[in-house]
């Protein structure tokens, strides 16, 4: 029996932090705020592989006021989120996502995402979709205020 999930996070743009997307380090004027690395696509990603399997987001896993996982690298959240699936007997099918940023330049980085993820998520870089797109210069994406990410998952029982 195969299980669908959707997944969508924002971050807001914010001085003196790295951009980190995939796990990615982007060089880049600015990063995303947030408690852990602000990975906004591996977050969306999560979202949707604990929504596949009938879990609650991430926020539950990993509380944004947990000061010990201050900074948390989001593939070590996509690891944990894989070992939650495998205890509830979920085998990762596939993953697709989206992101949606005016800036900077994502295309030249999708590679590393996709292997990045599919490393952490143990499952092959053919299995791991990552692709890009602006919003035309509309609403706060466009005006570079943040960064959105949307993403899919399949997953199926052992
Ligand atoms: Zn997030």
């Amino acid at each position: 029996m195969n299980r669908s999930g959707i997944g969508y996070d924002v971050h807001r743009f914010a001085a003196e932090r790295k951009l980190i997307l995939g796990g990615v380090e982007i060089p880049y004027m600015m990063g995303l705020d947030g408690h852990s690395d602000a990975d906004v696509l591996s977050h969306a990603i999560a979202d949707a592989l604990l929504g596949a399997a009938g879990e609650t987001d991430i926020g539950h896993l990993f509380s944004n006021t947990d000061p010990t996982i201050a900074g948390i690298s989001s593939m070590t959240i996509l690891t944990k989120v894989r070992e939650v699936l495998a205890g509830k007997g979920y085998r990762i099918i596939n993953i697709d996502s989206t992101l949606i940023a005016e800036a900077p330049r994502i295309s030249p980085h999708l590679a590393g995402m996709k292997a990045n993820i599919s490393q952490a998520l143990g499952i092959e870089i053919a299995d791991v979709g990552v692709k890009a797109t602006t919003n035309e210069s509309m609403g706060f994406v466009g005006r570079e205020e943040g960064i959105a990410a949307l993403a899919v998952a399949s997953i199926e029982k052992n």
